[in-house]
């Protein structure tokens, strides 16, 4: 029985999997000692993975209209209709929403043929309610999408910071290696800022239970305090970063007893958590949805890379920002610039790297405006402005904000194209074209986690049916299309090849992102490794005090805090989230029986007074409400909740619950900078619906 080194298809931690077929059909699933990420260990989730595997409900040809066609009936049909519409509307009526999920090969064809090929810049992705906050925020303050951290980090500091993070649900194998090392090193101290008592709150020597928003008034705070107290570090200040003296200006206000009131937080928390930061030198402030899924979550992610930068704590082990990714391959989403306002391999549309990349494609066609993010693209599409749209690997009729409207514009969008793995999603059954995707454990490519560590994804099980692999898929529409000269691959190797020769393609050292090291390496046995990849030896990043903007110094952001957020008269404020067993739209965990035993319907959280107050009782159910929508979920009573806020898990569905559909209730607000949805933001009213 042949091992295969894989890695997880989950979350952001990219944990590497040891997968080995049984003769009775089943695989046995371990960690891989040797990775960097988890060193064997694995959450469950990750170690249930053999338990989804089956072929249950599984797309097993292509369909159009509901019927089976062959392969080439079904990829003619949308190269033929993709082109029309293009010729007759331009080519901004057509758009691809793409996954996390996908591998970066598979991302790298996306990207290459709407912006390269097609002209338009109508790409974005799912990655868009993950880490878009991030993203902008790094680019505001370091000039590139630059992650600094190393998990090691996570071990050496002596404070971590972790802000709208429930680590010990949502990246598990993390978190036991922050416990692993608290239990080594019991001078390690851990604050916990999070408006609920989470799971995580267990390693934490403080929680600070915020409220709605309030992350950017306390690390603006922050920053006034670590001046006012010597704690800031000039030398650095002075010599790596511009625009400190109007981000202090900003923040000079805002006192503990102001924080306070913005915050919801005791003024002796505050001054607590502010005085552990400033007098430990190693401090690592980890960040991740309750940072991003915000309408100022650019604003929040700079205001704590402020604090950072004035303290000089970054760039050195046990210290820096670090933000988290949700999904397994955001991070080479972000690489290859499968974001609607990203060219790509770390480039923007700046007239430079518009004709570098122009170039190296051969694509005089080339998009030269960013195109539409997600919550405006599905917007334009229910004002009729995209005509068609190709879904891959993402389920955006339960997991957008506005679900319902979502829902309305695909179905009235007059082509919409989904490629999966299952027969049935909310969205799938939306599709006028079905086409059946390569899962995990049958997919050959690479992915990039967190930390920046790019590991392999290898197949240990045969392609069932006539399903095929992403990268195969866009390579043959884009070859119907009339571009088979610039998509002549046959392996995922060769457009992994091209994607190493784009990132070093013209590149003197001003880009952050840079795999030149890996030119000659072999894929088939490429073990996990972290960029840069340079030819010279890799350093740490901004090791050496120097960013990727013009003057290569970091730049404060001047953060003005957004007023509270308050909940509608006689409502709640919802905050949604995931559990810790489920993923995404459960289409691969509704599989494992173990893995919904954990929670086995949607729920929501409610303090006790609240729902004393409403007549609601432990384990009844409750209708949710809201402008956009309406959920009917269980209580789940518990003052690990704060009153007048609620909090309900996004991972149900239609497939595995009547109107448990949580993302219907959140209004389609956006950050301004970055476009990521508040999803973590609502205004909803809740009632008793039936007794139990
Ligand atoms: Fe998979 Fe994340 Fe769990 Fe690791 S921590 S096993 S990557 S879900």
């Amino acid at each position: 029985m042949k091992t295969t080194r894989t890695t997880c298809p989950y979350c952001g931690v990219g944990c590497g999997v040891l997968a080995t077929p049984q003769p009775d059909g089943s695989v046995t699933i371990a960690g891989d000692p040797d990775h960097p990420a988890n060193f064997g260990r694995l959450c469950s989730k990750g170690s249930a993975l053999g338990e989804t595997l089956s072929l249950d409900g599984r797309l097993l040809h292509p369909e159009i209209a509901d019927k089976r066609v062959t392969w080439d009936e079904a990829l003619g049909h949308i190269a033929g209709r993709f082109t029309r519409i293009i010729a007759e509307h331009g080519p901004d009526a057509v758009a691809i929403y793409g996954s996390g999920q996908l591998l970066t090969e598979d991302y790298y064809l996306a990207n290459k043929l709407m912006k390269g090929f097609v002209g338009t810049a109508n790409i974005d992705t799912n990655s868009r309610l993950c880490m878009a906050s991030s993203v902008a925020g790094h680019k505001r303050a370091f000039g590139s999408d630059t992650v600094p951290g190393n998990y090691e980090d996570l071990e050496q500091a002596d404070l971590i910071v972790l802000v709208g993070s429930n680590l010990g649900w949502c990246h598990p194998v993390l978190y036991q290696r922050i416990a692993a090392a608290r239990a080594q090193r019991p001078e390690m101290k851990i604050v916990l800022i999070d408006p609920r008592r989470t799971v995580t709150n267990e390693i934490a020597d403080l929680h600070l239970p915020i409220g709605p928003d309030g992350d950017s008034a306390l690390f603006v705070g922050l920053l006034a305090h670590l001046a006012q107290t010597g704690a800031t570090d000039p030398a650095y200040i002075a010599a790596h970063t511009s625009g400190f003296d109007a981000a202090l200006l900003a923040a000079e206000d805002w006192d503990i007893a102001r924080v306070a009131a913005a915050t919801g937080l005791a003024p002796l928390a505050i001054s607590h958590f502010y005085d552990l930061f400033a007098r430990t030198e190693k401090v690592v402030t980890v960040y991740s949805q309750g940072v991003n899924q915000s309408a100022a979550g650019s604003d929040k992610v700079n205001a704590i890379i402020n604090c950072h930068l004035a303290s000089g704590r970054i760039g050195r082990p046990g210290m820096g920002p670090f933000s988290v990714t949700g999904q397994p391959n955001a991070m080479g989403g972000r690489e290859v610039g499968g974001l609607a306002n990203m060219l790509a391999a770390h480039m923007d549309f700046t007239p430079e790297a518009i004709d570098r990349v122009s170039r190296f494609w051969d694509a005089p066609n080339i998009a030269r405006k960013p195109g539409l993010k997600a919550v405006d693209l599905f917007a334009a599409m229910a004002r009729g402005e995209i005509k068609a749209v190709w879904i891959m690997a993402t389920n955006p009729v339960d997991s957008m904000p506005d679900a319902d409207a979502v829902r309305a514009a695909l179905a009235a969008c007059p082509l919409v194209v989904v490629s999966d793995m299952n027969r049935h999603t909310d969205t799938m059954d939306l599709a006028h074209i079905r086409l059946p995707a390569a899962g995990w454990g049958e997919k050959d490519g690479t992915v990039t986690n967190s930390e920046r560590r790019i590991s392999r994804q290898r197949p240990f099980l045969p392609l069932p049916g006539e399903a095929r692999p992403d990268w195969w898929i866009i390579k043959e529409v884009a070859r119907r299309m009339g571009h088979a000269k610039a998509f002549d691959y046959e392996t995922p190797s060769e457009i992994f090849a091209e994607h190493v020769a784009l990132s070093a393609f013209d590149n003197d050292g001003s880009r952050d992102f840079d795999l030149s090291g890996l030119i000659d390496a072999d894929y088939d046995t490429l073990a996990p490794v972290q960029w840069p990849i340079r030819t010279r030896p890799a350093a740490r990043m901004f090791g050496d005090g120097r960013f990727f903007t013009p003057d290569r110094k970091a730049r404060f952001v001047a953060i003005q805090p957004p007023p509270p957020f308050a909940p509608a008269p006689g409502g709640f404020i919802l905050n949604t989230g995931r559990v810790r067993d489920h993923w995404h739209t459960m289409t691969r965990t509704g599989k494992a029986a173990r893995l919904s035993a954990h929670m086995a319907e949607p729920f929501v959280e409610i303090h006790p007074d609240d729902a004393a107050r409403l007549g609601i009782r432990r384990a009844s159910l409750v209708r949710l409400s809201s402008r956009h929508g309406t959920a009917l979920v269980r209580a789940l009573v518990t003052d690990r909740q704060q009153r007048g806020q609620l909090f309900a898990p996004m991972h149900w569905t239609d497939q595995f619950a009547s109107n448990g559909r949580i993302d219907a209730l959140v209004p389609g607000k956006t950050d301004p900078v970055s476009g990521q949805p508040a999803l973590k933001m609502a205004q909803v009213h809740a009632e008793p619906a039936a007794m139990r």
